[in-house]
């Protein structure tokens, strides 16, 4: 998911909703913007893009100098309009609207202790979980309710909330999700990546700190700590796929982070091409580092068609099949007799690296050597990034022969989790504040809610 925030500015929803834009590709599922003129709060959501749920006129209803937004992409809780967010929980004591990007390891569990002291639930998902702790902290003021309700969850969150006077943003203590803080003007900007914030014209301030609660009023920012500092457990495959590369993320650009994973796989895992393709978008500057460094030329192999959104692919087999065409095309006149060396991000089902392959056979490809700049995703992510159940993850089933063989590849070559590490600059061996779970198998936290089902279902 993405999420933004601002607090000061008379164009505050309109600004969240080009700073969701910019965040598009990080849930397409659902969206909402929550609002605040200082007295009252509005709010609208809805499935689908931005597009989708905000038509003409409905930005001018969401009145005030503060907001927050959010894009879905459904981790936890089905994709229905109820668990669209913001949500908005008023209680006698308080009332705010959350946003939330992550997963929490502990929801479940949480939500059973909070329904057995009487809390009713509306959505499936463990934002609500937080809204929940929020309003039943024993605290003097919202900011005091959000670091309790904070301290008692597990996981990877990067959450907003607004008031009527203030606006709060928490990070997780391990930083398994970015969020960073700018400034626009004389007010200030909280979002997942800083791509959102440079798409509105704000400053890139600083990331949010891990275990950090920035507070955002009309006294201006402060900021206090709900968790001690410890080692951090940044997530890695926001760099190797999920964040804009245009976005800078815990302080690493993506885009050169990704050309160095290309990098490197070129001197590892070398193979005998003649062209080097990279899979649009996500794996465009892989494929720009592994050219550089291979000598190989860099060919628009593929192109992709930019105005299907994942959400259209639908759920046949034959369906799914011709929306691979749609949105994929080889071209012939670049690839017909060539051995070509095809770079993707990851492998997680193994559906899609079929596909290509097959598409660059059928459009004269003499050779496809797949290279994948990261290691087997051998683990399903409990923090927030939606790529299936562990036993749907082809990588944690097969080794890399077979993984090969069932892409229908020449050859096939991932990097190895040191690897990765060396793109961020750290020696094989060395401590480092990455989260590589899904790669290791070796979670930062307790899996709490997994335990559960073990044991109670
Ligand atoms: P698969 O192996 O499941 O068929 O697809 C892997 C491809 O999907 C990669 O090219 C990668 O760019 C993309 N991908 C990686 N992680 C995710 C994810 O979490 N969700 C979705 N929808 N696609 C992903
Ligand atoms: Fe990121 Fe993988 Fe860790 Fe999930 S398990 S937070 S995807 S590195
Ligand atoms: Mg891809």
């Amino acid at each position: 998911c993405g999420v933004f925030g601002i607090y000061q500015h008379s164009q505050s929803a309109a600004l969240t909703y080009y700073g969701l834009v910019a965040l598009q590709h990080r849930g397409q599922e659902a969206a909402g913007i929550a609002s605040t003129d200082g007295d009252k709060m509005y709010s609208h959501k809805g499935l689908g893009l931005l597009s989708d749920v905000f038509k003409q006129g409905q930005l001018e209803n969401l009145l005030g100098h503060a907001a927050i937004g959010h894009v879905r992409y459904s981790t936890a809780g089905a994709n229905t309009p109820q668990n669209a967010q913001p949500i908005t929980l008023t209680t006698h004591a308080r009332n705010f609207a959350i946003a939330h990007n992550g997963n929490l390891v502990n929801a479940k569990w949480l939500r059973i202790r909070l329904e057995e002291e009487g809390s009713l639930f509306q959505t499936t998902t463990d934002t609500e979980v937080i809204a929940h702790l929020i309003a039943k902290a024993n605290a003097p003021d919202l900011a005091g309710a959000v670091a309790a309700a904070a301290k008692q969850i597990q996981g990877g969150f990067s959450v907003v909330i607004l008031a009527n006077d203030e606006l709060i943003a928490v990070r997780d203590p391990l930083g398994l999700r970015p969020m960073v803080l700018g400034q626009l003007d004389d007010g200030y900007v909280v979002a997942s990546e800083s791509c959102a914030l440079e798409t509105i014209g704000a400053t890139l301030m600083r990331d949010v700190e891990p275990g950090e609660l920035i507070r955002m009023g009309p006294n201006g920012l402060t900021s206090q700590r709900f968790a001690e500092r410890r080692q951090r457990s940044m997530c890695t495959f926001e760099h190797v796929y999920f964040a804009r590369p245009d976005s800078d993320v815990d302080g690493w650009n993506v885009h050169t982070v990704r050309k160095r994973l290309g990098k490197i796989l070129a001197q590892r895992h070398p193979a005998d091409g003649d062209i080097v393709i990279g899979v649009p978008d996500s794996s465009i500057s892989a494929a720009a580092g592994y050219s550089e460094e291979s000598q190989l030329p860099n060919e628009m192999g593929l192109i992709k068609n930019k105005y299907i959104a994942r959400t259209f692919i639908q759920p046949s087999q034959e369906l799914r099949d011709i929306g691979v065409q749609l949105k994929l095309n080889a071209v012939r006149s670049i690839v017909d007799g060539k051995r070509v060396v095809l770079i993707d991000d990851s492998i997680v089902r193994g559906t899609t690296s079929r596909r290509i392959v097959r598409l660059l056979r059928s459009a004269g490809a003499r050779e496809v050597h797949v290279r994948i700049s990261s290691p087997p995703y051998v683990s399903s992510c409990h923090y927030g990034i939606d790529t299936a159940t562990t036993d749907q993850l082809i990588a944690s089933t097969h080794n890399e022969d077979e993984i090969c063989k069932l892409i229908e590849a020449d050859s096939l070559a991932f990097l190895t989790v040191a690897e990765l590490m060396e793109a961020f600059g750290y020696a094989e061996g060395e401590k480092v504040p990455f989260c590589n779970a899904c790669f290791t198998r070796s979670y930062p936290t307790e899996l709490i809610d997994q335990e559960l089902k073990n044991t109670v279902h």
